[in-house]
């Protein structure tokens, strides 16, 4: 295997345009990085994009090689729309990023920018082809922790790419990538993260780093699952030791919750609970925290269903509060307080949880007044004082293909979902006053009125709706 996989910077150098240009960024996005790496290399500064972009770029060239496309065609790479770079500097990474945003007007288009003294980083939000590209500049460091699970001490000491890359998860999160123009996309592979992608190994660079930091574990389990890699063998037994040292204890709640998140936010998020609960990770979250019966049953089905519905406004919150809800749903009351403190769930994200299984055991009930060919107003009569997210995770969390007796509700659920609910009549309170209805509660019970009759399709214009009003309304004011 690694004898036919052959990278170098002119591969590189060809491929990156084409990753531009496949999210949306363009040319400008390819010309973004040179530029910056130019601009380091005016101060006399070494730039290198690093972490998870540079993994992924190497992993795009081996899907579009025939002769490895099969061995990682299982890879689901570049996940989200927006790309997220990370950009180490040797040296100072405000210097770089100051001259960027006050030099440079012309040439750098930038959206936000956030320096962080302390940690000697800077986020910077660029605009590229009218789209965001968030960098995030670091200065190279060395990093120590005080306990197991707190977050580290940072020691920005002008260290060298290879010392710098000892604080990081995983060799393959370890290749750089220069951006300084005479060493133009010249990878620096300091750790043996190339050779891990060849042999599709996720590997931790020392002993000590589940314990310094257990939600590797998390993340060794995100990169394995989404990328189809395995575990090596020897991080799997410092994995195991941390997590027999009890060494989660220490991480916070909200560090764990933010990776459950990222789970969420996979495909298929339910593999990746499923190899959580066979480590043993969940468990060391919380004794009760299990994945199993009803609630792995609802997770997964939401997992597979989320896929074709669409979850519009606020989409990713109302997913997290229904993934979390199916986490927790089989737990009694004492045990579900008990388990969201562990998580330090506030009581807002609490309350919906609560609201969703209320609401579900309400919707059960329902199931009887639901008929073939329901009326749209009918449906909206019944479903309008249930939450979205109650009614999504009704509809989600059985088998989507599987007939049983509620058919006509889930029906009745998810034309309210995409439709019904957002009817709304074109005329508004002003156009009543003027039609003559002054009183406040008649305009509120009229604009009910039409849109009941809106949604049966029985009012389609606005002359519609005006002449009904005249008609019914007209003289009783
Ligand atoms: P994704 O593809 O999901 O965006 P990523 O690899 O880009 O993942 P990020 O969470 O964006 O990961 O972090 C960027 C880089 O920072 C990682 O590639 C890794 O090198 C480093 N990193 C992030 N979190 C940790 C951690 N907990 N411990 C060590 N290094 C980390």
């Amino acid at each position: 295997m690694k004898g036919k996989f052959k990278i170098n910077k002119d591969k590189i150098g060809r491929l990156l345009p084409e990753i531009f240009e496949s999210r949306g960024y363009g040319k400008e996005g390819f010309n973004l990085i040179k530029n910056i790496g130019a601009l380091a290399s005016s101060i006399d500064l070494k730039a290198f994009i690093i972490g998870g972009f540079v993994r992924d770029v190497l992993l795009y060239s081996l899907l579009k090689d025939k002769k490895t496309f099969q061995r990682y065609k299982k890879a689901k790479i570049f996940l989200k729309n927006e790309l997220d770079l990370d950009v180490i500097v040797l040296g100072s990474a405000h210097r770089l990023t100051s001259l960027l945003s006050k030099d440079h007007p012309g040439i750098f288009k930038i959206e936000r920018i956030k320096l962080h003294k302390d940690f000697g980083t800077s986020s910077v939000v660029f605009s590229v082809n009218g789209k965001p590209l968030k960098i995030d500049f670091a200065s190279s460091r060395t990093e120590s922790y005080r306990s197991h699970g707190a977050l580290p001490s940072v020691n920005i000491n002008g260290s060298t790419l290879s010392e710098d890359v000892v604080r990081r998860d995983f060799t393959i999160n370890t290749i750089a990538l220069s951006l300084n123009p005479e060493d133009l996309f010249s990878l620096k592979d300091t750790a043996g993260g190339i050779s891990d992608i060849l042999d599709k190994k996720i590997s931790i660079l020392h002993d000590l780093s589940f314990n310094d930091d257990p939600t590797r574990i998390f993340r060794a389990v995100r990169f394995e699952q989404r990328l189809g890699f395995r575990i090596s063998g020897k991080t799997l037994s410092v994995m195991k030791e941390a997590l027999n040292g009890n060494s989660m204890d220490g991480v916070s709640g909200k560090r764990i919750v933010s990776e459950f998140d990222h789970f969420f936010n996979e495909n298929s998020p339910w593999i990746f609970f499923e190899r959580l609960k066979k480590l043993g990770a969940l468990k060391s979250v919380h004794q009760c925290l299990s994945f199993e019966g009803i609630n792995k049953e609802a997770f997964k089905n939401i997992s597979m269903n989320s896929i074709r519905y669409s979850f519009g406004k606020k989409g990713s919150q109302k997913l997290f509060i229904i993934f979390m809800a199916a986490l927790l749903c089989s737990l009694p009351p004492a045990l579900f307080d008990d388990v969201s403190k562990r998580l330090g769930l506030d009581s807002r994200v609490k309350g919906r949880i609560y609201l969703i299984n209320r609401e579900i055991s309400d919707l059960e009930g329902l199931s009887m007044n639901f008929v073939k060919n329901m009326k749209g107003s009918e449906i909206y009569k019944i479903l309008k004082k249930f939450s979205d997210e109650g009614l999504i995770y009704y509809v989600l969390r059985e088998k989507w293909d599987k007939i049983n007796k509620g058919i006509y509700l889930r029906e009745g659920i998810l034309d309210y979902l995409a439709k019904i609910r957002f009817v709304k009549p074109s005329l508004t309170g002003d156009d009543l006053k003027k039609a003559g209805i002054t009183e406040g509660k008649l305009c509120g019970q009229v604009l009910g009125e039409l849109k009941l009759l809106k949604i049966d399709g029985m009012l389609r214009t606005k002359t519609d709706e005006l002449s009904y009003v005249l008609q019914n309304y007209g003289n009783k004011e």
